[in-house]
């Protein structure tokens, strides 16, 4: 007997589930296989989810064919095809049996946005020695997130440990009471902004950490070179 792909799927109108499960069930049970879809019937499907055609292209990665005009010279340039479902993404035991790594071009742009240091505390790698970068996922696969770019985030191991292990707000809150005044502003400021701006000082150190060891001795000299002028100035001062 054969049986109906579509039996006890969930519902693609669910909110509870992100916008990768739920594009994905919505090509299955509004296009159907083997049918024709734009980007504004996807956007009109979804209005609460921005960049909701970025995260249906993200299920190629999960073995979805989805032709564009690139693939179909049948297709407008606002087309697409569904050719094919892959992963049942919606499954997290599926989503499981798959242990994918982000692509190496995707872990060098994470990294490179990071300026090779940990996005949460700065630390660059080895700094102090023994610190290790990992790329980890903000919203994990089983939750409905991806290896797309956004999605990753690179920490170092302590920080990840921490994240991990799952500190409580309350001991958070403790710790930050704690803070001297200035520090307890700059969090504020860091958490208003849903960023750690790096200082132009820290910017250079985790640069320098990629520097060849003889353009490093270069920085060094040049540096050294700076300070020897500043006193020399400051000892000509009267
Ligand atoms: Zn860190």
């Amino acid at each position: 007997m054969h049986t109906n792909v579509m039996e006890g799927l969930p519902d693609w109108r669910d909110e509870s589930n992100g916008g990768l499960v739920r594009g994905a069930l919505w090509l299955l049970q509004v296009i159907g296989i083997g049918n024709v879809f734009t980007k504004s019937q996807l956007r009109e499907a979804f209005p609460d989810i921005s960049q909701i055609d970025r995260r249906v292209r993200d299920l190629r990665d999960w073995g979805w064919v989805i032709d564009t005009s690139r693939e179909d010279g049948s297709l407008r340039q606002s087309e697409q095809r569904f050719v094919k479902p892959g992963i049942s993404v919606w499954d997290p035991a599926e989503r499981k049996k798959r242990t994918r790594a982000a692509s190496a071009s995707t872990r060098q742009a994470a990294l490179e946005r990071a300026k090779f240091a940990c996005e949460l505390c700065g630390r660059p790698a080895g700094h102090p020695s023994g610190t290790r970068l990992h790329l980890t996922r903000r919203i994990p696969l089983a939750m409905g997130g991806d290896d797309g770019l956004e999605n990753l985030t690179v920490l170092c191991s302590d920080c990840s440990a921490a994240r991990d292990s799952g500190h409580g707000v309350s001991e958070l809150a403790a710790q930050a009471s704690s803070l001297p005044m200035r520090d307890r502003t700059r969090l504020l400021t860091w958490i208003t902004m849903g960023e750690r701006p790096r200082t132009p000082v820290e910017d250079i150190w985790a640069q320098y950490q990629q520097l060849s060891s003889a353009d490093q001795q270069q920085l060094a000299r040049h540096l050294a070179r700076l300070l020897n002028e500043d006193t020399q100035v400051e000892d000509a001062m009267p």
